[in-house]
């Protein structure tokens, strides 16, 4: 199916709260998952006859095991503070997606199905019965939203639209609608181990690859090791970072990092993905599937740490949910935290002293940073409040002389997701894609026209991804995109240098 031609929002003075466009994003849907990519996660395989009554069981289902799902059907008093919130309604103007909007697709399914005076009086209170139409709208609005949290910061009540989108996708995958992007993946990751489907021979022929150009870089013996019996450390990054650009340039980075400390490490072929797409989903079950395959390989390999890559919504899964899915974490080290960022393992290093730096390396870039939502909203980092916002700038300034923040009200708790989250990092969705990174490319703008910004370090593969794909939409570089061990990396010393 070709994608029709639209538009890039232009990135105005300053930022504008836009005109409603009703049904501006309505033909906007990911394909459809087929019916063996839904078997293989043990969904139908296409819309089952009685999907209705299906669907509502299955709200009913998740309103009983969520009570927060249920509080946020049950609250919201419609005061609008989150409706300018969203990043996706800034990019397209559709008013379905106003994060109230979108909770509303749900909400009023519910109030028809569990609600008194929806039973009765459904148009009192704004209640509608299920219909095709209505499974339609989710299917488009719920796949229009990143899961990014944005809107919930803003929430007197604090709302959050991720976790009713999260539960309007489970109950369509459970009546056999589903994604064909998000699910096509998982089964990958369950038949092979990493969300690009590199196999265990790939993946060490690139990871040699890799040792030798560093040798040629540097002149130093940095390793990639895989599968390590007895490492210290077990590396879980984004496969992403084996071979796609800019990703790669901050596996070198964290090889460079333990290379530097003297800390053994490994990679595992069984466990050679940190993302985690359950979390796209909504489904619990898989993301603790997914889980399960890092504490194998780390029980297999015997290692004593297990640190995460450069993934936002893989620390996310890791922070929140490894301690329930994986724990208790009784046989790794315990003055370690488990489990552990890589920017902390860095960090830790740089403040005791163990890593030296040249950071005049990096003087021919003039940097920002870009939170990624899913570390700056959904999780933490290090032992201190807002160590997710300060440890990775910290590192960026030991590392290089030139840096800028972008406006306070777009970053920290306020960042705008990159647009490609959420599982929405799939061509079918470019329009929404390039759309939803307006006010973060608007922020960006601002940076450059001030400052000179010419370079926006992160630490998510999928910011990295969707960043270098959107960028030239925009008029912007996609070298202007990378790491933050991108940065390490190159201003790192290793051996007498
Ligand atoms: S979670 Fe993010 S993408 Fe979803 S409605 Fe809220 S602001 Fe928009
Ligand atoms: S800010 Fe909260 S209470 Fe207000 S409309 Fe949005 S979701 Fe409802």
């Amino acid at each position: 199916m070709a994608v029709a031609a639209f538009e890039t929002p232009k990135l105005k003075e300053y930022p504008v709260i836009p005109l409603v466009k009703v049904d501006a994003t309505a033909h906007l849907k990911p394909f459809v998952a087929s019916e063996p990519l839904q078997k293989a996660l043990g969904y139908p395989g296409q819309l089952v006859e009685d999907w209705q009554s299906k669907a509502i069981e299955k709200m009913g289902e998740l309103l009983g095991k969520y009570r927060s799902l249920r509080v946020y059907m049950d609250t919201c008093v419609h005061c609008g503070a989150c409706s300018d919130k969203c990043h996706y309604f800034l990019g397209t103007a559709d008013p379905k997606n106003m994060p109230v909007a979108r909770q509303d697709l749900l909400r009023q399914v519910y109030r028809r199905y569990f609600t008194f005076a929806g039973k009765y009086f459904p148009w009192l209170v704004g209640a509608k019965d299920l219909t095709k139409e209505v499974l339609d709208d989710w299917y488009s609005y719920y796949y229009q939203c990143s899961e990014c949290r944005r809107c919930s910061v803003f929430c007197p009540y604090g709302i959050d639209t991720a976790e009713v989108t999260m539960a309007a996708r489970e109950i369509m995958d459970s009546v056999g609608v589903g994604m064909k992007y998000s699910n096509e993946i998982i089964g990958k990751v369950h038949r092979i181990g990493n969300n690009l489907g590199i196999p265990e021979p790939a993946l060490e022929d690139t990871l040699l690859g890799l040792e030798e150009d560093t040798k040629e870089e540097t002149g130093q013996d940095v390793k990639f090791p895989l599968n390590v019996k007895g490492a210290e450390v077990l590396l879980i990054t984004p496969s992403a970072d084996f071979f796609s650009e800019p990703h790669v340039e901050s596996l070198i980075g964290y090889a460079k990092v333990f290379h530097a400390a003297g800390i053994s490490w490994t990679l595992s072929s069984y466990a050679s993905e940190a993302a985690n797409f359950g979390l796209f989903l909504g489904s619990y079950e898989q993301m603790r599937q997914i889980s399960l395959r890092v504490k194998q390989a780390a029980q297999e390999l015997g290692v004593r740490r297990i640190v995460v890559g450069e993934c936002g919504h893989a620390w996310r899964v890791a922070y929140n949910h490894w301690n329930t899915f994986l724990g208790p974490f009784d046989w790794l080290d315990e003055r370690y935290p488990v489990p552990q960022h890589i920017c902390e393992v860095t960090y830790g290093l740089i403040q005791d002293g163990r890593l030296k730096f040249d950071k005049e390396k990096n003087d021919d870039r003039i940097i920002t940073f870009h939170d990624s939502c899913n570390v700056a909203r959904a999780s933490r980092m290090g032992d201190m409040p807002g160590g997710q916002f300060r440890i990775p700038r910290e590192i960026i300034k030991a590392v290089a002389n030139n840096f800028h923040d972008m406006a306070p009200e777009t970053i920290c708790d306020s960042t705008f997701c990159c647009g490609g989250g959420g599982g929405l990092l799939t061509d079918d969705l470019i329009e929404l894609r390039v759309k939803g990174a307006m006010p973060r490319m608007q922020a960006l703008k601002q940076v450059r026209d001030e400052h000179g910004v010419n370079f926006m370090a992160m630490i998510c593969a999928i910011c990295k991804a969707q960043f270098t794909k959107v960028f030239p939409q925009y008029g912007f570089q996609m070298d202007m995109v990378g790491g933050v061990h991108q940065l390490v990396s190159k201003a790192i010393r290793l051996g007498d240098q």
